[in-house]
């Protein structure tokens, strides 16, 4: 229901912003939170610019610090249930890096249920629906999960990756030129069937766990890459024998500060490069969506053409906006707060 309301306002795109909260060793007088209001407005202010105007800002939702993960999924949920009846969904997190992206689209290290993020809440939803719904309609399950690193994917599950633990030499995967639409727009990413939450998590850990072997070897390379774990549901209607087919697209991003071009060299800066140019990419294209535009620039990076069978027509997108409240983040913060405006 509040998803058909917003709808209205809106089309099939939304914004919700997530402040998270001050780390221990973060100056706790220091937040550039000033205000959360009651319809979703956020004021932020730099502390340490007091004669500085506040600045505010207006997205569909605003969680603050105190936010559970229960209460955020609880507005999400009704999205995801609609990939059960055949609709593209896709859910992405964008902020610069330590603002909780993470955190929401999966939950902290090793997480109790309690603070499972998005992604494990979402399946065991689906689960939960499609046990209810035996009866009536049979749903099958299966996963994928890639990495888009320098404009190239890479396949987070795939047998290589599994068994020989040699992530970094996995060759890269293409994508389909016309998108299909399901959503299965990398067709060589391996498929995993999946039939519990708990078969779920442990893929993902091995998906996590081949981004970090990764990120050792080549410095944090996990928040300058973005993650795609990608859920397809088939339904069957089991007195038609009628089908559905719905996808989920859980989307971590790359890292959204700006690098600076006179420290970056060589690999930092192709890579910053790229990063620039995607997340811009993805842009492009939710704004040109949000406004209604016939043209939607898909083509301009790999990650919009991995979801553009999620983006646009029926499908509905969800942005998490993340905002890390210390004040040594209040430029990040507020650039990521600019590019969240433009698109919502
Ligand atoms: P990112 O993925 O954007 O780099 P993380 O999700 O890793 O950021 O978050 C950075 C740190 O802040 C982590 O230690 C994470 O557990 C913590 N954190 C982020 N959001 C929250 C939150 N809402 N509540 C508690 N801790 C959080
Ligand atoms: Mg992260």
């Amino acid at each position: 229901k509040l998803f058909n309301e917003l709808q209205d306002l809106k089309g099939s795109i939304r914004v919700y912003c997530r402040v998270r909260p001050l780390r221990p060793w973060e100056n706790q007088k220091q937040t550039i939170l000033e205000n959360i209001g009651e319809h979703g407005e956020l004021t932020v202010a730099n502390p340490a610019k007091p004669n500085d105007a506040q600045k505010s800002f207006r997205f569909n939702k605003v969680y603050g610090p105190m936010a559970t993960q229960a209460e955020v999924f609880s507005d999400t949920q009704p999205l995801i249930r609609t990939i059960l009846d055949g609709y593209n969904v896709c859910i992405f997190a964008y902020g610069q890096t330590g603002s909780g992206k993470t955190y929401t689209m999966s939950g902290p290290d090793n997480a109790s249920k309690e603070d499972w993020g998005v992604n494990y809440r979402a399946l065991d939803d689906l689960f939960q629906i499609s046990e209810d719904r035996k009866s009536f309609f049979s749903y099958e399950i299966g996963v994928q999960m890639i990495e888009i690193y320098n404009e190239q994917i890479r396949d987070l599950l795939s047998n290589d990756a599994m068994l020989d633990n040699c992530f970094l030499n996995l060759r890269t995967l293409g994508i389909l030129a016309t998108p299909q639409p399901h959503g299965l727009a990398v067709p060589d990413a391996s498929m995993h069937p999946v039939r519990s939450t708990e078969d779920v998590i442990e893929l993902m850990e091995i998906g996590l766990s081949n981004r970090s072997v990764s990120s050792t070897a080549m410095n944090e390379r996990s928040s300058r890459s973005h993650s795609v774990v990608t859920i397809h549901v088939q339904g069957t209607d089991l007195k038609s024998g009628a089908t559905s087919h719905g996808s989920l697209h859980l989307v971590d991003l790359a890292g959204s500060e700006r690098v600076d071009r006179s420290e970056a060299t060589g690999d930092r800066l192709k890579e910053a490069q790229h990063i620039n140019k995607s997340l811009s990419a993805l842009g492009d294209v939710i704004f040109s969506l949000s406004k209604k535009n016939p043209h939607v620039p898909y083509r301009n990076s790999k990650l919009t053409q991995v979801l553009q069978a999620s983006l646009g027509g029926r499908a509905k997108t969800l942005m998490f906006v993340q905002i890390n409240p210390d004040v040594n983040s209040y430029t990040e913060s507020l650039s990521t707060l600019k590019f969240a405006e433009r698109v919502s």
